[in-house]
């Protein structure tokens, strides 16, 4: 796009769309009590603007349709896979290319494979199925993002750093033996989508390696992340996302990717990998849970639009209007007086629920509260990654809260445009305003693990 121009538009035009549907309040209050305020449990139907996530929620591209229809359906050898894995080799410079349904397949694999209870297994920040896989396997999942990462307020170009004096504690302290692999969250979702800076990923792979220890890369959003690389540090202006994104790998032993997040599919992952020997033990398991190791559980169709996918997200118009809708997003809400993480991160604005509603203690889940009143108020559905996410309940009975309390406005990949952006922006300014009547909730009945996904809430009674 020509640099002269403010105004930066969709690098695309609309070739199909698809209806969305108006609710009423009245309506919206019984979905609710209907979900147990779950916005999980609500039919997508219902939501008008849905912000849940962008995972498998973008629009695909005429390309992507079109490499569809060419799919090479084969059980064995499929030429879907060899255009996938080729596109995998070319940006991450692994090996092993291994395809999975889904990043947290890739996860599960993986960590099955090569952690042991006893395990500690640090990170940037942990996604919530990564803690999950880790922790079904026995094994710790130490978040060590620095300081500034835990402080939704602070400005810093790269939130997302891991703090390396304190992997090098964590190693000093629990022992090379028991750390079966580092990684590194690319941009740092749980922490609010932040980058990670490209010092920071060789100063943690030279850590790692000077103790023997693989780097394992969760590359979800690794082409936002080259992105704020390009424009926020130094000596990488010039380069472009797949340089920088290559260097970025170049690093790590391997990566887990979700193909839902930057591989600009609706479904699919990998996991890559240069150690021989790791890679035919995961493929061993991929057999028996996921499919022959040249499918994975995909579809031919689905490595096409992967590796179609994969070429796209790297596009320079196409970075610079993703990361400028978050930005647009983010402006906005700060003139109303909003508290944002800040500044704002690739794929999704974050409230800062704990500092919007004070009122509302963390053991009442002030950021599920938010996310509840911002579809009834407008059908707008988001997501709490607060303590309903990771509160951890204690044996006394009561629950160590989640370090924030974050309303997350996930941006789906190509789906709004600019006037959904803005009503958006509408909807939260008017709960914004009537903020302290927001009431806290309890939950009513919840899962052992990820419990946010099925838990049924009920609001606080006031007295
Ligand atoms: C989505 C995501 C995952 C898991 O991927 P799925 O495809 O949803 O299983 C892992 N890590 C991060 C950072 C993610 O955003």
């Amino acid at each position: 796009m020509d640099p002269l121009f403010k105004t930066i538009i969709e690098p695309f035009r609309v070739k199909s769309v698809e209806q969305i549907k108006f609710t009423t309040r009245e309506h919206r209050e019984e979905v609710l009590r209907q979900a147990g305020y779950n916005l999980f449990l609500i039919a997508a139907e219902d939501v008008l603007i849905d912000l849940l996530t962008d995972s498998g929620t973008g629009a695909m591209s005429a390309k992507q349709w079109g490499a569809m229809m060419v799919g090479d359906e084969s059980y064995a050898g499929s030429r879907s896979f060899f255009r996938l894995e080729a596109v995998v080799r070319k940006i991450t410079g692994f090996k092993h290319v291994i395809p999975t349904h889904q990043g947290r397949a890739a996860e599960r694999i993986l960590f099955s494979t090569a952690v042991k209870a006893g395990d500690v297994v640090p990170n940037n920040t942990h996604f919530d199925t990564t803690r999950a896989n880790i922790e079904y396997a026995g094994a710790e999942a130490r978040d060590l993002v620095i300081p500034e990462g835990r402080q939704p307020g602070v400005i810093h170009p790269f939130k997302g750093n891991m703090d390396v004096e304190a992997l090098r504690q964590t190693i000093a302290e629990v022992g090379r033996e028991h750390i079966p692999m580092v990684m590194l969250t690319l941009t740092n979702n749980s922490g609010g989508g932040q980058p990670v800076s490209m010092a920071n990923i060789r100063a943690v792979s030279e850590i790692a390696h000077a103790h023997g220890i693989p780097l394992i890369i969760d590359a979800c959003r690794f082409a936002e992340n080259s992105w704020f690389i390009k424009q926020r540090e130094e000596g990488y202006a010039d380069k472009t996302p797949l340089e920088i994104a290559r260097e970025t790998f170049s690093y790590a032993d391997g990566c887990t990717m979700s193909a839902k997040k930057d591989g600009l599919a609706n479904i699919g992952g990998f996991l890559a990998l240069n150690d021989d020997a790791l890679a035919a033990q995961c493929r061993n398991l991929l057999i028996l849970t996921e499919g022959f190791p040249t499918y994975g559980g995909l579809a031919g169709y689905d490595m096409e639009a992967i590796a179609q996918g994969l070429e796209e997200v790297l596009e320079e118009d196409y970075l610079r209007y993703r990361i400028r809708v978050t930005a647009y997003l983010a402006e906005a809400l700060l003139k109303v007086g909003v508290p944002i993480v800040q500044p704002p991160g690739g794929h999704a604005v974050y409230i800062d629920a704990r500092a919007m509603l004070p009122h509302i203690p963390p053991c009442q889940y002030p950021a599920q509260a938010l996310a509840v009143e911002l579809y009834r108020e407008g059908g707008v559905r988001s997501v709490e990654i607060g303590s309903l996410m990771f509160g951890k309940p204690q044996p006394d009975g009561t629950e160590k809260p989640a370090m924030l309390e974050l309303v997350r406005l996930t941006i789906p990949r190509r789906v709004y445009t600019q006037s959904h952006i803005d009503y958006v922006i509408e909807v939260i300014s008017r709960v914004n305003a009537r903020k302290d009547s927001i009431r806290g909730f309890r939950i009513v009945e919840q899962a052992p693990f990820l419990r946010h996904f099925s838990a049924r809430l009920a609001p606080v009674e006031t007295d």
